[in-house]
């Protein structure tokens, strides 16, 4: 399990995907809300779909775990517990 907590800015974001804007900038797109992140890697750049638990994030059914990546889709797929509570170092 990865756990991002502290973004290099050492700023607090009000939202975790302000945090994967910050921390990540070359991603391809992030959506969704939530502090579970589900990163495919696959691509060119990295897609980041957000959601409320890890559950959720982890659930290889469903349809944005299925379809989300696209084309260039090899199952490099890795759910990331965004910590944004720690970001106070
Ligand atoms: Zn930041
Ligand atoms: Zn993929």
């Amino acid at each position: 399990m990865t756990d991002w907590s502290i973004c290099r800015c050492r700023r607090e974001h009000a939202t975790s995907r302000g945090f994967l804007r910050c921390k990540y900038p070359a991603a391809k797109w992030i959506t969704g809300t939530g502090d579970w992140t589900l990163v495919a890697w696959c691509g060119p750049a990295a897609t980041f779909t957000l959601w409320p638990t890890y559950s959720e994030a982890s659930d290889r059914d469903s349809v944005l775990y299925a379809t989300g990546c696209g084309t260039y889709c090899r199952g490099k797929h890795e759910v990331i517990h965004i910590n944004r509570t720690k970001e106070t170092a």
